[in-house]
């Protein structure tokens, strides 16, 4: 049995979680009012059409906000203080994160950096982080 902290995937969002696996940020579009949106679900929340689909997100983001969680936490592998974000999609969503591959301190967080996708493995699955943009993986 998975630990309680992994996420299970659903047939609602078992799509995002392939896209994970595969590198892609996938996330929903509503077909009717167009807008793109955040967790995924079969019912846009702008205006309950369930004409829904997924598309492949850029990527692309800035950091909104933060916090840093200074206890560490071992499933996640760190030793150290961690992230955790509130990530502004290009597409427009908004969702919670974390910031990787780079100094956990207010100095290296900046708010509105440009951050990309990047996806980390956790436990059995893969899960979507981001990073700064500039940086070469
Ligand atoms: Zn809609």
């Amino acid at each position: 049995m998975p630990h309680p902290l992994v996420p299970v995937p659903t047939p609602e969002t078992q799509p995002f979680w392939d896209g994970c696996q595969e590198g892609i940020l996938r996330i929903n579009k509503c077909l009717t009012c167009g807008s793109a949106y955040f967790p995924p679900s079969p019912i846009c929340p702008e205006c309950s059409s369930t004409d829904v689909e997924y598309f492949d997100a850029s990527g692309d983001a800035t950091l909104y906000s933060y916090t840093i969680q200074q206890k560490p936490f071992f499933l996640w592998g760190s030793e150290g203080p961690r992230s955790v974000a509130l990530v502004k999609l290009a597409e427009g969503p908004m969702l919670t994160s974390s910031i990787v591959n780079c100094e956990q301190t207010p100095e290296a967080l900046q708010l509105d950096m440009p951050l990309r996708a990047t996806f980390v493995p956790f436990d059995e699955i893969t899960v979507l982080c981001f990073e700064p943009a500039e940086q070469q993986s």
